[in-house]
């Protein structure tokens, strides 16, 4: 009896509570139906890969623009920077010259190659050369490699932690080639099945100092088996690039004003720009979509007159995968206002599960966004992590001292795809990308909606307390990021 009465009480309080709040509306709009597979399927399928700097990016952005003002965003602008330098690829063919296959059609002696990003071109009829086996990499096995191309094997790539002990090994790989004087740079694909990807050898945006070139693994070990049974083995890798110095980027950005404190914002943030083997689809595509779909319900919302207090701001960056570009350029541009920039959210791990957040090092902010995401509780669990590391459009806030999230996804259905030409639609996931946007929307609406703020700017030296405890500064020596920060280019003044 007196249960049923307890239960009659909450059906009728259930009842009594005749609105939903706007964060619930939000999240039952972006998990219902949304045009954002509509939009990256014309994002991949009719744009396709959109380097930085490409016709391709330049359209892609033209079409960002028109979809944010189509979707009732109050602000939708292109903001234009000078990016140190775009690099796109024009020619990229590799042959085996010697030992050739005899009785096998001629075209059996290519190899699927691709220019390593950032390599400078060959000789326009190619640059042929003896090739080294340096294995690993390490110096002293470059010790035969003067004037020859080094074949340096890798790894199978089978998980996040694989891919950045390769991004973390490479610096030091091109530093002992060049050091050798090797002709170039032969990159096994660290992925089977004759599968090219793009992938940065530095992240500084400097050029390689000597040509390099990705070749298939089927093909790369076939070479180092032919040099294990003493076989002298000849390539001719020809490689064409465009180099922009000085290039104008452009960012695209859309805003949802606030009601209450339109001059703080809340930003959520995804890169717009791919490499151009793969349609860019889980990077990043998907999340671009993502992003216009959270500004687009946001809008319905702002039309019904439901306004967070603070602005919500959407960046689609362009230049991520050259060297954060973007977002580099933008906390440049807005110096004077970092203080009033409230949060930046980043999502840049294709369409796994959001598992919780990167906290940029910051723990404090862990309760801020457990709260923030309680109405989305049912699509977790999220538990976050306090580590701090470059790789994504956070990157800059984060030396900006300006509290940053970046979100952590399933990496196992991201990673065979990774900056490789299958990363296409087919990728996605549709189901996980729908309730990404409705975890995206309930964060950003929860931070631009608060009574206080989620955690203070960090000055300069609680920044450096922070890439100190999370190994980020380590990470930043590797890349020749650190020099940059130290000498106040780059970060917090
Ligand atoms: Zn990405």
């Amino acid at each position: 009896m007196r249960r049923l009465l307890v239960l009659a009480l909450l059906a009728l309080s259930s009842t009594a509570v005749a609105a939903p709040s706007p964060t619930d509306t939000l999240i039952a709009k972006l998990l219902g139906p949304t045009p954002v597979l509509d939009d990256l399927r014309e994002l991949t399928d009719s744009i396709g890969g959109r380097p930085t700097g490409s016709p391709a990016m330049d359209k892609a952005i033209d079409w960002a623009l028109a979809r944010l003002k189509a979707a009732g965003a109050d602000a939708v602008r292109a903001e234009t920077y000078t990016a140190p330098r775009n690099w796109l690829p024009r020619v990229e063919t590799a042959e085996v010259t010697s030992p050739r296959y005899e009785a096998q059609p001629a075209e059996r002696n290519q190899l699927r190659t691709a220019a390593m990003p950032f390599s400078p071109s060959t000789p326009a009829a190619g640059l042929e050369a003896e090739v080294a086996d340096v294995g690993k990499g390490d110096a002293k096995s470059f010790a035969t490699a003067k004037g020859k191309w080094a074949l340096v094997h890798t790894e199978p790539m089978r998980s996040i932690d694989d891919l950045f002990a390769e991004y973390l090994a490479t610096p030091a790989i091109v530093a002992n080639a060049k050091k050798a004087g090797a002709a170039g740079i032969l990159w096994m694909s660290n992925r089977p099945h004759r599968l090219l990807y793009r992938h940065n050898a530095t992240l500084d945006g400097s050029m390689s100092p000597i040509p390099a070139a990705m070749i298939e693994r089927e093909g790369a070990e076939r070479l180092a088996r032919l040099l294990e049974a003493g076989k002298r083995v000849t390539v001719r890798v020809t490689l064409a690039v465009d180099v922009q110095e000085h290039a104008s980027d452009r960012n695209v950005v859309a805003e949802i004003t606030g009601r209450d404190k339109p001059g703080e914002v809340i930003l959520l943030g995804a890169h717009l720009d791919s490499w151009d083997l793969g349609r860019g689809a889980l990077d990043n595509g998907c999340n671009a979509a993502l992003a216009i779909d959270v500004l687009r319900q946001l809008a319905v919302l702002a039309k019904a007159g439901q306004r967070p207090r603070r602005t919500i701001r959407i960046g689609l960056f362009s230049g991520e995968e050259f060297g954060l570009y973007g977002s580099w350029q933008d906390v440049r541009a807005h110096r004077a206002d970092l203080d009033k920039l409230r949060a930046v959210v980043i999502y840049d791990e294709g369409t796994g599960r959001t598992t919780g957040f990167s906290l940029g090092g910051r723990g404090e902010l862990g309760p801020v966004v457990d709260r923030a995401l309680a109405p989305v509780a049912g699509l977790g669990p999220f538990v976050h992590t306090t580590d701090a590391f470059v790789g994504t459009d956070n990157y800059d806030y984060l030396l900006e001292g300006v509290p940053n999230l970046v979100a952590n996804q399933d990496g196992p259905p991201y990673l065979p795809d990774y900056h490789a030409e299958s990363d296409t639609f087919d990728k996605v996931d549709t189901r996980e990308l729908k309730a990404n946007a409705a975890i995206a929307g309930a964060l950003v609406w929860a931070l631009a909606d608060g009574d206080t703020l989620p955690a203070p700017r960090q000055s300069r030296a609680q920044v450096q307390a922070v890439l100190k405890a999370t190994g980020l500064d380590t990470q930043m020596k590797t890349f020749s990021l650190w020099d940059e920060f130290a000498t106040s280019k780059r970060g917090r003044q």
